[in-house]
């Protein structure tokens, strides 16, 4: 995902109910770890709209190894090297379900992690507080927009090594959770945009010139 230019974030619907330690820590040597990573790692391009891997499911990861250890790497010197805030595989062309982050949350604490076969929790009607943020996506160069999402989001998963873990996120984060789900199972955040504000992403897309490089489309 693609920081928004502007954010609307709304404090409501934060309060933190669950103890702390049933989710997983992603807020510590977030500089160390993000680095480590992307240092073994290569950035690849970037594949856009209209390229099939985005547009369907991608392949459960069964394998911990690795060469999962691998793609996880170029993962994270992908989404450094355009500037991102959470990258899926399928953006980088590869049909596996495990998304990267490096994101601020609604109190600007950065969160660094990896989720594997990510499923996102329902949540209670009382904790569907929506906001209506700018949303981009490095899968849509230079193109955003408003799209009203859950402020808080809960993903299930499993960690590199394949032990299951849960990821909690709040403001920006929550949204990014999200939005990297989505991608696994094939949507962009365009596919949740009214006829009219879908046709607006696509005109700005076109007529922008992405900071990085992309896949072209056939
Ligand atoms: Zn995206």
């Amino acid at each position: 995902m693609k920081e928004g230019v502007r954010r609307t974030m709304s404090q409501q619907g934060t309060t933190k109910q669950q103890a702390d330690d049933e989710f997983v820590v992603d807020t510590e040597d977030c500089e160390e770890r993000e680095q480590a990573y992307r240092e073994r790692g290569t950035a690849r391009p970037i594949t856009v709209v209209g390229n099939p891997v985005l547009h369907k499911e991608c392949q459960d990861v069964t394998e911990f190894d690795d060469e999962l250890a691998a793609l996880i790497d170029d993962m994270f010197a992908s989404q450094r090297a355009a500037e991102g805030v959470g990258l899926a595989a399928n953006q980088i062309g590869v049909d596996r379900k495990v998304f990267v982050y490096d994101c601020l949350d609604d109190e600007g604490v950065r969160h660094v992690g990896v989720v594997c076969n990510p499923v996102l929790e329902e949540l209670p009607a009382d904790r569907r507080v929506l906001d209506d943020s700018n949303e981009g996506c490095l899968s849509v160069p230079t193109a955003y927009c408003e799209l009203a999402r859950p402020d808080y989001a809960v993903v299930r998963g499993q960690d590199a090594e394949g032990n299951p873990i849960t990821v909690r996120g709040t403001g920006y984060f929550a949204r990014c959770l999200q939005h990297e789900t989505d991608h696994l199972y094939g949507y962009l955040y365009i596919d949740r945009l009214s006829k009219r504000d879908r046709k607006d992403v696509l005109r700005q897309m076109a007529e922008g010139t992405a900071r990085y490089e992309t896949v072209p489309n056939d």
